[in-house]
């Protein structure tokens, strides 16, 4: 049976995997909507190769080109928050959020509203507005099926178990570029050192944040949110090899884990025809060669990240959204070369000890406190570089 899709950032990293497997795929998958941020020229090749009726850049100016790029074809050229919104809420059966960032929360939410399937990438969705999304899918009967590696890996691993025989689960980390690295090494990371992961090939936000370990502060919140656990009992392992994704412990003391090559296809490959399963070209698993599997304990004074990520799910209200925002802008930063690497945790640091934020009624609320954030970083760099 063909399954209606929409990819939301269809142009990235996440986006491109998931159209290989929809194209090796073409009778399982019909393509209804596209969106990108601002390159109207990619996305309007992605429409026409893909067929897809709406193509939507999210940048009100680039609409020209879009509709430039579309001339003689059937997909109608769309741009800004609402036409995204259309994008997620209309004909797709299942919406593969790949937008990265809290930009994304709209139309996923859109999407949650609607009840539809969201495959879900945009882990800074779901850390922002974690209680406000998971309530409305319980509403709506939208069903999230998480695509990051880790939390794909745990959903398969619960497949078929009760939630209470979970005891607790194990997120593997990889450790990032700077895993082995020295303190003084780490201060004096440049961006192209930071976006270097030595396991997956990603776009550069989510990159920073494995460099700094923030990626799995944002994945302990997320975790969270998804399989509705106590931050007590959700571990976190260094992994070098990414090779087991992650790990679920239950009542009786079996441990259950997903392992595969480090090839994102496979977890949106689950997402995308969950609850069936669909052949990908990822290499497969040759334990021979890998011979080993290390863990190690994670270095939380290298990486202060993943301390203010879990001090941040402990205080619970605006604090998520808080380090969210601050670290969005921070990073940004840090590529743009403005601020040191080691500036990014500082900047989320501060932000959460001045956070007099209060806990979001509403996704309007989620917004303002992303934005006010922003707004408070943005003021305290300016004085900093003064
Ligand atoms: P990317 O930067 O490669 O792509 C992001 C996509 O979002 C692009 O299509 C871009 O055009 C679009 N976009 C960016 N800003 C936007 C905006 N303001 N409005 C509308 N669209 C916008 O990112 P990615 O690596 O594909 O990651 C996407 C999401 O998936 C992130 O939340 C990331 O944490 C998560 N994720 C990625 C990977 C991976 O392997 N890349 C793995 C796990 C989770
Ligand atoms: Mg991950």
């Amino acid at each position: 049976m063909t399954r209606k899709i929409a990819i939301l950032g269809a142009t990235g990293s996440v986006g491109t995997s998931t159209l290989d497997l929809v194209e090796r795929n073409p009778e399982r998958f019909e393509v209804v909507a596209v969106t990108a941020a601002t390159n109207a020229t990619a996305l309007a090749d992605i429409a026409r190769r893909t067929d897809a009726r709406l193509a939507v850049v999210a940048d009100e100016s680039r609409l020209d080109e879009l509709q430039a790029g579309l001339a003689g074809s059937c997909c109608h050229a769309a741009a800004g928050e609402q036409a995204l919104i259309e994008a997620a809420a209309g004909d797709a059966e299942l919406v593969i959020a790949a937008i990265v960032g809290c930009a994304g929360l709209t139309p996923v939410m859109a999407a949650v509203e609607a009840g539809k399937a969201v495959a879900l990438a945009n882990k800074e969705a779901l850390v922002t507005a974690g209680e406000l999304m998971t309530r409305a899918a319980v509403r709506t009967g939208a069903t999230l099926l998480p695509v990051d590696s880790e939390h794909n890996a745990i959903f398969q691993c619960i497949a078929c178990s009760r939630k209470e025989d979970v005891s607790k689960i194990i997120l593997t980390a990889s450790g990032g570029p700077f895993r082995t690295a020295t303190a003084d090494a780490i201060a004096a990371a440049t961006p192209a050192q930071a976006v270097a992961h030595p396991n997956w090939s990603m776009g550069a936000k989510i990159s920073v944040d494995s460099a700094t370990m923030m990626n799995k502060g944002l994945e302990l919140i997320e975790a969270h949110y998804l399989f509705g656990l106590a931050s007590d009992r959700i571990d976190i392992v260094i992994h070098p090899q990414s090779v087991v994704h992650s790990l679920v412990e239950f009542v009786d003391g079996s441990v259950l884990a997903q392992l595969g090559s480090p090839d994102m296809r496979i977890p949106i490959a689950y997402a995308l025809a969950w609850p069936e399963r669909i052949p990908t070209p990822a290499q497969r698993l040759d334990l021979l060669e890998i011979a080993r599997l290390d863990f190690e304990a994670p270095d939380l004074t290298r990486f202060p990240a993943l301390r203010l990520a879990r001090e941040a799910l402990g205080a619970g209200g605006s604090a998520p959204i808080v380090l969210n925002a601050a670290n969005e802008a921070a990073v940004a930063s840090f590529l743009a070369g403005e601020i040191a690497f080691t500036e990014i945790a500082r900047i989320v640091e501060r932000s959460l000890e001045a956070n007099d934020l209060g806990a979001p009624q509403s996704i309007a609320d989620v917004l303002d406190i992303d934005q006010t954030t922003r707004r408070r970083v943005a003021t305290t760099m300016q004085a900093v570089c003064q």
